[in-house]
């Protein structure tokens, strides 16, 4: 899982239906509010017998463990993190460690890796890639690019990746007033995924202050201007229960 917004509420409850036990890694691109605060609200870590390991970045500042435990302390949150039931672990992880994952059974199952990009107390972008099938995929949020350059970082990670998820907070037109907030543009990931050769752009971390009916609009504006630099990438835009495929069947 990446990132633990409100959305991963939804998806806990479901977890938990469906008879949810064993290991969950949880990968935090960051720890700005609307990447954590979902978490006291995840069913699963009220479960005694799931295993949580936690993975991020640690800051300046705090480490990862402390933030997430801080948002839970009282009187701002009644249950604490160390309370929660499940057995919670926090680790944090280094650029360019390529980290093993194993399925729930055990079995070896694939692969994450990350990489630091421009946000405001820094973030991390990540990349898995399934070890049978190589299909992958490249989490990039939260990150603003670099006006005239196309982030060969990013570029790096999200080389040849199935699918690339971006940060597209922002229209090209409000950019420019919105410098330094640490968000980017469809356009800007529209770049990144033809210097990495990604096919598939998903646009993600909409502004909220968008209304459904003004997402579809720029949804269909992208599209059609996509088409006309490139017909090979598509582009769309990310809504909540999307459900992507990987690996030739998207
Ligand atoms: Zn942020
Ligand atoms: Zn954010």
């Amino acid at each position: 899982m990446f990132d633990a917004g409100t959305g991963i509420r939804e998806l806990g409850k479901n977890m938990v239906a469906s008879g949810c036990s064993g290991r969950i890694e949880l990968f935090l691109s960051h720890v700005h509010w609307d990447h954590i605060q979902g978490f006291p609200f995840f069913a699963p870590a009220m479960k005694r017998g799931v295993k949580i390991q936690i993975h991020g970045l640690n800051s300046q500042e705090r480490t990862l463990e402390s933030v997430v435990e801080g948002q839970m302390e009282g009187p701002t949150f009644p249950i604490g993190l160390k309370q929660m039931g499940a057995d919670i672990d926090f680790q944090a992880l280094e650029e360019g460690v390529i980290l093993p994952l194993e399925s729930a059974a055990g079995s070896p199952w694939g692969s994450v890796s990350c990489a630091r990009l421009n946000h405001p107390n820094g973030v991390y972008a990540y990349r898995t890639v399934e070890a049978q099938t190589g299909a992958s995929f490249v989490y990039a949020t939260d990150t603003e690019h670099v006006e005239g350059q196309v982030d060969e970082v990013l570029v790096r990670l999200a080389h040849r990746a199935d699918v690339l998820i971006y940060d597209g907070m922002f229209t090209t037109e409000e950019y420019p007033a919105r410098r330094g907030w640490g968000h980017s543009t469809w356009n800007e990931g529209f770049k990144v995924a033809q210097a990495a050769g990604v096919k598939k752009l998903v646009v993600f971390h909409h502004d909220p202050n968008r209304e459904d009916d003004s997402l579809d609009l720029l949804q269909r504006q992208a599209k059609e201007e996509a088409k006309l630099l490139d017909p090979s990438i598509e582009v769309v835009f990310a809504h909540e229960g999307m459900v992507i495929g990987l690996g030739g069947n998207s």
